[in-house]
C-alpha cells in the first residue's frame, strides 16, 4: 500500500489526515450522540409493551443512523450533501439554516472541531502505529458518550462495552499494557466504583452514580491495565471540580439538573492513558524535594 508507506514516513501527512478524518467522524458522532438515546427509548418502549401484553404501536418511518436522512428540526429542509461539511459548513451558513433561518447550535461544529483536534493530537503522540488507531476508536467512543451522558445521564452499553472487550482483546497482544494488568484493570475498576456506590447508599440512602459508571471506569482499566486507575480517580474529581465550577458560573443560578460523573471519568481516563506516566513520574519527583 503506497499510501500507507506514505503515512507511515511522513509524521504531518499522518497528523493531518487523522485531523481530517477526526473532523468527518466527529460529523457521525453528532448523528451518533442524537439519534442513539431516541432509538433506545423506542426499543424500551416497545420492549416494555411486549411485556405488558400491550398491542403493539404500528410501525413509523424507520429511524437508524443511517436513515432518515438529517432534517432542519424547525421547518423539516432536508440538509444537503454542501451543508453537511464538518465546521464549515456551520461557518458559512452562520449558524444558521438555509431554509428558514432557525439557529443551529455551534456544539454540532464544537464537536466536530474537538473530534478533529484531538485526532490529530493522538496521531502526533503515538505516530504511526496500532496504538494510533485503537486510540482514535477509544478517543471518538469517549466523546460520543461523554455528550451523551451529559445530555441524558445515560451511558449507552452499546458504546462501553463493546469498547471493554476491545481493550482486553487489544492487550491480549499487548498493544498497550500485559493482558493481566489489563484484567485486573477490568476487574478493579468496575468494584471500585461499585464498593462506592453502595457505601454511599448505604450511608445516605442516595444514589450517587449509576453502573454505566462503573463499566466506563472498567474499560478505561481494559485499556490502560490497573496501573491507569487511582490517577484516573483522582484525576476525575480535579476535572469534575473545574468544570464543575466553571459550569455553575456560566449557569449563575443554582440548577437542579444532575451533573453526570461519566464525562469527567472519560476525560480523565483519556489524559491518564496519554499522560499518566509523565504526569506520575513528575509527581515523584516533586514529592522528593
Ligand atoms: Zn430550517
Amino acid at each position: 500500500m503506497i499510501l500507507l508507506d506514505y503515512l507511515a514516513s511522513h509524521v504531518l501527512a499522518f497528523v493531518l489526515s487523522a485531523a481530517v478524518l477526526g473532523l468527518l467522524v466527529g460529523s457521525f458522532l453528532n448523528v451518533i450522540i442524537y439519534r442513539l438515546p431516541i432509538m433506545m427509548q423506542r426499543d424500551w418502549r416497545m420492549q416494555a409493551l411486549e411485556y405488558l401484553e400491550s398491542p403493539a404501536e404500528p410501525a413509523g418511518e424507520r429511524f437508524n443512523l443511517l436513515l432518515p436522512n438529517s432534517r432542519c428540526p424547525h421547518c423539516d429542509h432536508e440538509i444537503r450533501p454542501w451543508e453537511n461539511v464538518p465546521v464549515a459548513s456551520w461557518l458559512a451558513l452562520r449558524g444558521k439554516c438555509s431554509s428558514c433561518r432557525a439557529p443551529i447550535s455551534c456544539r454540532y461544529p464544537l464537536v466536530e472541531l474537538a473530534c478533529g483536534l484531538l485526532s490529530g493530537y493522538v496521531a502526533w503522540r503515538f505516530g504511526f502505529s496500532w496504538q494510533a488507531g485503537a486510540m482514535l476508536l477509544l478517543t471518538w467512543g469517549l466523546l460520543a458518550m461523554s455528550m451523551i451522558d451529559v445530555d441524558h445521564q445515560l451511558l449507552p452499553d452499546i458504546l462501553v462495552l463493546p469498547l471493554l472487550w476491545l481493550g482486553l482483546i487489544l492487550n491480549n497482544f499487548g498493544v498497550f499494557v500485559p493482558l493481566n494488568s489489563a484484567l485486573w484493570g477490568a476487574v478493579a475498576g468496575y468494584l471500585s466504583l461499585w464498593s462506592v456506590y453502595w457505601l454511599f447508599k448505604l450511608a445516605t440512602g442516595k444514589e450517587g452514580m449509576g453502573y454505566g459508571d462503573f463499566k466506563l471506569l472498567a474499560m478505561l482499566g481494559a485499556w490502560g491495565g490497573w496501573q491507569v486507575l487511582p490517577l484516573t480517580i483522582l484525576l476525575s474529581s480535579v476535572v469534575g471540580a473545574v468544570l464543575g465550577s466553571i459550569l455553575l458560573r456560566m449557569q449563575r443560578a443554582e440548577s437542579n439538573t444532575p451533573i453526570p460523573f461519566g464525562p469527567y471519568l472519560a476525560i480523565a481516563g483519556w489524559i491518564a492513558l496519554l499522560w499518566g506516566d509523565w504526569i506520575t513520574q513528575s509527581y515523584l519527583q516533586f514529592a522528593r524535594f
